[in-house]
């Protein structure tokens, strides 16, 4: 199947992506000119702005906002924390609220702390044990996963549902380590949820920097009569309206099948979110003028999708997804960028037998940019609500080992996304997005038999 055209065009679309790509300069607007963008706040919304301005320049057949209500929660003043030994004798602590998180009350939280080992050793706690304390979830992610995504789905659940489960033995807060393979001093957020706890049940709940996790649980070991101050005031706002930001180039022969490729724009605020997700949105983004800069006229339709709210409530994945349906819109393909802008290594890939060895025939092409993984897995978050039994998905995978220091941190900044990493992630999305809009997508074995 491999053709040498295919080569050529690959190496073209690398070329471009490396001396020619957008993706690097829109990444640098969107994180130092407008920063940290969780749904609901002003930067999210000069984020729509800022896209949706530039896909418009880069001069594609459509350019169109998707309205989405989204919840709003602001995390309010900078929150504190302190471990007390004896009354006075304080050590400050670092944490952050977790997103959607209640406030501690106003003059803040002090309590004695039960540290437990992940949810699972949450169930050899009695009420007793727990009742007006701070449980302390301490499960460190797991080192020896080489995929470190699978670290994080591993020990995820503390974060999201530990407050919840806590709830059940009446503690009064949770601390949750973060979710950071390295030691250092940088609180890490993300969602939680409360299940359907009514509000007046719900406790406060922080995640605490890996190094200071490991001071309390030591300082824990020589004496279990410590304490816990901590103190936050963010707080959940009435939903607001928001937007995907969707642009097109529409296909010269199967206009109404539709391959999307994209990423989300909102992203947590402690940072300015580049490698979570505004290297996605940018590398999605230049996908389009990358095909256009290589002269290719994609029989399909090729729409890159900028996702609102992944990060507390995938309201834009949901919305987009359910619109398609409505308008009875054939999405043979989606691709998502939401792993950083690591170098890449491949695509995971969520579809039948005979696609997936569809791609396997193109391994050799993109041997010479070092692009190896092409595995069957899940895809992402945003563009899951498309799966039906015949279209493609897949999920771009970057190196990870580096990821989890910058994810849902202060340290998820500009300066740690490199430039070339960057562009060669386009690149590699570019040539599969090309390469599938080329061969075409296999049917469903069941549609297949109905033609035989
Ligand atoms: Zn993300």
């Amino acid at each position: 199947m491999v053709s040498q055209s295919d080569t050529e065009i690959l190496k073209k679309i690398y070329d471009k992506s490396l001396s020619n790509g957008k993706s690097y300069e829109w990444l640098d607007y969107l994180s130092n000119q407008i920063g940290g963008r969780l749904s609901g706040s002003l930067n999210a919304e000069l984020a729509v702005k800022y896209t949706k301005e530039e896909l418009e320049k880069i001069g594609l057949d459509k350019v169109w906002l998707q309205p989405v209500m989204v919840p709003k929660w602001v995390r309010g003043a900078p929150e504190f924390a302190y471990l007390e030994t004896i009354p006075g004798n304080t050590t400050p602590l670092n944490i952050c609220a977790l997103g959607g998180s209640v406030a501690t009350p106003y003059g803040g939280l002090k309590a004695n702390v039960v540290e437990v080992n992940g949810m699972e050793d949450l169930k050899n706690f009695t009420r007793e044990q727990i009742e007006g304390k701070i449980v302390f979830f301490n499960r460190p992610m797991n080192e020896t996963f080489i995929h470190t995504f699978e670290a994080y789905g591993d020990c995820g659940k503390q974060r999201y549902y530990g407050a919840f489960e806590a709830t059940k033995l009446g503690a009064a807060g949770v601390l949750i380590r973060s979710l950071n393979l390295r030691l250092d001093d940088y609180p890490h957020t993300g969602a939680m949820s409360y299940r359907d706890l009514p509000t007046d049940q719900r406790i406060p709940a922080a995640a605490i920097s890996t190094n200071h996790a490991e001071l309390l649980s030591s300082m824990l070991n020589l004496d279990k009569n410590i304490r816990v101050f901590f103190k936050q005031s963010c707080k959940q706002l009435k939903d607001v309206q928001s937007y995907n930001v969707i642009g097109e180039i529409t296909g010269s022969e199967f206009p109404k099948e539709y391959m999307i490729v994209g990423g989300h724009l909102d992203s947590w605020d402690l940072g300015d979110g580049s490698h979570d997700d505004g290297a996605g949105v940018v590398q999605s983004m230049d996908i389009l003028r990358l095909l256009k800069e290589s002269g290719i006229k994609p029989k399909r339709s090729i729409r890159v999708v900028l996702f609102m709210n992944e990060e507390n409530g995938l309201k834009g994945g949901k919305k987009y997804a359910s619109e398609a349906k409505r308008k009875g819109e054939n999405h043979v393909f989606a691709l998502e960028s939401d792993a950083g802008g690591f170098t890449p290594r491949g695509f995971s890939f969520d579809c039948s037998d005979a696609n997936f060895n569809q791609v396997l025939s193109w391994k050799p092409l993109f041997k010479p940019y070092l692009v190896h993984y092409f595995e069957k897995g899940g895809s992402g978050p945003d563009i899951g609500p498309l799966k039906n039994d015949s279209n493609v998905l897949c999920g771009l995978i970057p190196d990870s080992q580096r990821y989890f220091d910058h994810h849902h941190a202060a340290t998820d900044t500009f300066d740690a996304v490199n430039k070339r990493e960057l562009e060669l992630g386009a690149a590699t999305m570019t040539a599969l997005v090309y390469l599938f809009d080329k061969y075409g997508i296999n049917p469903a074995p069941e549609k297949m038999q109905l033609k035989n």
